[in-house]
């Protein structure tokens, strides 16, 4: 389908300035900390390119973050739509998993299991991964799903026809169908925040600093401190999706 000029340039609007210095140089120092980081080799890119990472060990499970993303992004209020998200896993002695997420977290969580029956329990945070090779683009039939030189993954509202084809296709369960628009909506990683050199709603509220992002191609962001001095990993690996969500002290019950 062919682009307008205004499309054209949305879809840039980060290129002028972007930090070109190290980038190749950061990617493969990334790979090289730890094997897990990426299913496969990540793509090689220049300029800003941007990755998030989730320090489970530091959540607390309050919500801040998946309430702040409604707030600030007019994510409806009804319980089934979220861009941010999160998740409580409880591991039971007898072996047994629960995950819950009543209304997305927003309100925190009640642990509902007594404790002399628990093994461990942790709180997930979930959002759009931004996946460098990104199956929700890649089914979509129109191009409105695209991914920015930045590495964020957007819809773009005037083109989507919503099928619903890339909802299916995300792995990761990060977008939904917008009950009014009749598009489909998702993290846009607060690009109109971003843009304004303001911190995503979700990472600015919370209260641990169990959220991070930056610029995977930045040596000295504070992604890559994060990856580099924590064992991180993302979710569903062997899927190839170039997930750009590190999250430490991941569990292997986490799907
Ligand atoms: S997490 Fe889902 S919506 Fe986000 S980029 Fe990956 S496949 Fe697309
Ligand atoms: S705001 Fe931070 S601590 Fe609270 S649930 Fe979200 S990630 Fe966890």
């Amino acid at each position: 389908m062919k682009k307008d000029k205004s499309d054209l340039s949305r879809r840039n609007f980060f290129k002028t300035g972007a930090i070109i210095a190290g980038g190749i140089t950061a990617t493969l120092a990334l790979s090289s900390v730890n094997g897990l980081l990426f299913a496969s080799e990540p793509p090689k890119r220049k300029g800003k390119w941007y990755g998030i990472g989730i320090d489970i060990n530091k959540c607390i499970g309050c919500g801040k973050c998946a309430n702040a993303c409604k707030l600030e992004n007019n994510v409806p209020q009804e319980p089934f739509y979220f861009r941010s998200w999160v998740e409580q896993y409880t591991i039971n002695n007898d072996g047994t998993i629960k995950v819950e997420s009543p209304n997305g977290g927003i309100n925190g969580f009640q642990q509902s299991i007594p404790d002399e029956d628990i093994f461990k329990s942790f709180f997930v945070p979930k959002m759009c991964n931004h996946c460098s090779k990104s199956p929700c683009t890649q089914v979509c039939p129109v191009g409105a799903t695209f991914e920015t030189p930045e590495g964020i993954v957007l819809v773009d509202e005037k083109y989507c026809i919503g099928c619903g084809y890339c909802i299916q296709a995300c792995p990761y369960g990060c977008r939904y169908k917008h009950p009014e628009k009749g598009t489909t909506d998702k993290c846009t990683l607060c690009i109109h925040r971003l843009k304004k050199g303001l911190q995503p709603a979700c990472f600015e509220i919370c209260p641990t600093q169990a959220r991070i992002y930056g610029d995977l191609n930045d040596p000295l962001s504070n992604i890559n401190y994060f990856l580099k001095n924590h064992t991180c990993m993302v979710i569903k690996p062997h899927l190839n999706t170039g997930s750009k969500l590190f999250y430490n002290a991941l569990s292997p019950e986490v799907r």
